[in-house]
């Protein structure tokens, strides 16, 4: 019988937690011609989070659960997921309900037609305001016009992937990890199913503005170099424009003379470089930062526990 795997990261999700297990078991009695497996990562929460999939535990053996010895964020809590997950395919769900169990079924049904990534889009985002609508639709265009890999808007970690693309996503073991991209770069026969994103149902999000203008960057900067392009570009333009303007101001002192003027030209053009400068530095930087955390080899997490067993 084949084993399907729902993974679930999990960070301060005690109010959710017995509403998504009860979605799941009636899921989970509905096929009973599949062996389930639930595995939890508990992601360093603070609150009672872990002693509640603990419980769950006892009850129902079904359920595994990863602990990592802290807080390491949801991309490498999913490492760690692809890591320890049994099945011979998994479901990567959020656990404050905002993935809907019902589309499951779909998902299912494509995976035994033979596809290897079944991915969830939704076609309204839920609750979320216009800046962050429209930010996000602005990025994905960017995104698109700079990189090779297609990265699907709309079309988040809920998704069913197969044994292969899970084994492939293990060998993936960026420390800086963008795994909305990866799921593109490696490949496999994918396939779309729709979804209505519903509103959180408890809790709240741990993700604000701040930590998600950081994971655009990380998806801009891991998969594409066009910003150092871009940094080049902008070089020549402006110089080329200094040039000019240079040879203008010569040809003018020897034919016409220049009374001392033109403060606020040098004001603005001495501005201007700068901006120029520091803007590519800090490109540079954005990379050098990269080649710097993936030298050192860290591992991605660190698991403490996987069910009663220390790591
Ligand atoms: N999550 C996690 N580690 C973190 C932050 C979040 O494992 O550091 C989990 C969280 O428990 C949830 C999922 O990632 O299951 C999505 O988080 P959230 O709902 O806060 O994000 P949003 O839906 O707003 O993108
Ligand atoms: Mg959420």
């Amino acid at each position: 019988m084949k084993c399907i795997s729902i993974l679930i990261p999990t960070y301060n999700e005690e109010v959710s937690l017995p509403f998504l297990y009860e979605a799941l078991i009636s899921l989970m009695d509905n096929y009973t011609n599949y062996n389930w497996e639930i595995l939890f990562i508990n992601d360093g929460s603070t609150d009672s989070t872990l002693e509640i999939i603990k419980k769950l535990r006892t009850n129902d053996d079904r359920i595994n659960y990863v602990n990592l010895s802290r807080n390491f964020g949801k991309e490498s809590a999913m490492l760690a997921g692809f890591d320890y997950v049994t099945g011979d395919c998994a479901i990567i769900m959020d656990a404050d309900l905002q993935h809907p169990p019902t589309v499951i079924p779909q998902m299912i049904t494509y995976w035994e037609e033979g596809y290897e990534d079944v991915y969830a889009k939704r076609n309204s985002r839920g609750k979320e305001s216009i800046l962050r609508k429209k930010l996000s639709l602005i990025y994905y265009n960017l995104l698109q016009k700079s990189t090779r890999i297609n990265v699907l808007q709309n079309v988040g970690d809920f998704r069913l992937l197969d044994r292969r693309c899970i084994n492939a996503l293990k060998q993936l073991r960026e420390t800086q990890r963008y795994t909305k991209g990866l799921y593109c770069w490696i490949g496999y026969k994918k396939k779309e199913v729709i979804f209505n994103q519903a509103n959180r149902t408890k809790g709240k999000s741990s993700f604000n503005l701040w930590s998600l203008l950081n994971l655009a960057i990380e998806g801009i900067t891991s998969f594409t170099t066009a910003p150092l392009r871009m940094a080049t570009i902008m070089g020549f333009l402006v110089s080329i424009t200094a040039f000019l303007y240079l040879c203008y101001i010569i040809i003018k002192t020897i034919f016409v003379g220049e009374p001392v003027q033109g403060y606020p030209t040098l004001i603005t053009v001495i501005l201007f470089m700068g901006g120029v400068q520091l803007i590519s530095l800090g490109i540079i930087g954005e990379y050098i930062g990269r080649i710097f955390n993936e030298t050192k080899n860290r591992p991605v997490y660190i698991a403490e526990s996987y069910n009663e067993t220390k790591l």
